[in-house]
């Protein structure tokens, strides 16, 4: 009963999305899978006009195989997390060379593509072949929580929330049931005032029965890191190296950067900056050094020019806090 009724909100409430425009079968995997991408650690909104310029600029996984790197992040720059861009490439290429340009339609293999997790897999096998999995994103989880008001610590852990998830029940509609709960996640069962009114379900769900919309979440456990990044200098350039620090930016350029401890980043009286990443707040001391010739290997760049390159976040912070002072 619980399906009937979201699938029916759907249909009638669901939001024009440019990946659910219909299509080839060929033309939805494509959409599907780079959406699914995109949607990684992105909202909705912000994922949007990413999108459509990526697909009107690389239409298909024949084009998206064979696009060159510069071009790719390009188009991805905005979106952060570049390995899921080169992973969707990477993803492409295995679609074109192993699986005859199509994407596979089943979970087992869905999951051996390059930046393909459980959810993911899940998500597409549901959205592009129609199967009745339920994929745990954050909107669908929140909607779980609230309609069996799920609390404790030994609740909200993921394999109780997996075991949770038969309360959706089934249905022929997987695909657009997947993309009904998130949807009726994201528009009505928000993080704070869930809007219960326009809700269909208020009748099958604990929260709003209990008047109790509290969500707890696990605690997450965020560490705290020092860096000194030095900033070289030789007249109006700025020294900047690939990235093979963090594994989450690899090969992008950032400033010579190295871990120093805490005790370290008291001593040093020069600038400081905090940068809060998804797992470790970064506290970043900035150093900076004049030299008079080149020899230092890495690329050196006009500070008038740094915003043509793709650099990561913090590179970008650690930049605007002291370009005033080069
Ligand atoms: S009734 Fe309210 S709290 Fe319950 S699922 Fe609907 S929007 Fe969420």
């Amino acid at each position: 009963m619980i399906a009937k009724k979201i699938l029916y909100w759907y249909d009638n409430n669901k939001r024009s999305l440019p990946w659910r425009r219909k299509g080839s079968s060929k033309q939805k995997e494509y959409f599907t899978l780079v959406s699914e991408f995109m949607l990684q650690q992105t909202q909705v909104t912000t994922v949007i006009p990413y999108f459509n310029n990526f697909i009107k600029n690389i239409p298909n996984f024949e084009a998206l195989s064979k696009v060159n790197e510069t071009k790719l992040l390009r188009y991805w720059q905005g979106l952060g997390y570049y390995s899921r861009a080169k992973n969707l490439k990477k993803s492409a290429r295995l679609i074109i060379d192993k699986y005859n340009g199509r994407l596979p339609d089943n979970y087992d293999e869905l999951i051996k593509l390059p930046g393909v997790g459980d959810y993911t897999a899940s998500a597409i096998s549901a959205i592009a072949f129609n199967q009745q999995i339920i994929p745990l994103d954050g909107n669908i989880e929140r909607l779980l929580k609230r309609i069996l008001n799920l609390k404790t610590e030994k609740e909200i852990k993921k394999e109780n929330l997996h075991k949770e998830k038969k309360v959706f029940g089934q249905t022929t509609r997987s695909n657009d049931y997947v993309q009904a709960l998130m949807e009726i996640g994201a528009l009505l069962c928000k993080p704070r005032n869930p809007n219960c009114e326009k809700c269909p379900i208020t009748k099958y769900c604990l929260s709003f029965k209990r008047q109790d919309f509290e969500i707890k979440k696990k605690n997450k456990k965020i560490i705290d890191k020092f860096y000194l990044a030095t900033l070289y200098k030789n007249n109006n350039q700025l020294l900047l190296i690939k990235n093979e620090k963090f594994n989450f930016l690899k090969n992008l350029l950032i400033f010579p950067m190295k871990e120093i401890t805490l005790s370290d980043s008291l001593l040093k009286s020069n600038k400081k900056l905090s940068v809060k990443m998804s797992n470790m707040n970064m506290n970043i001391s900035i150093d900076f050094l004049n030299i008079k010739n080149k020899t230092k290997e890495g690329l050196w760049i006009e500070k008038s020019k740094l915003e043509n390159y793709i650099i990561p976040t913090f590179t970008k912070k650690i930049f605007e806090s002291v370009k005033h002072n080069l």
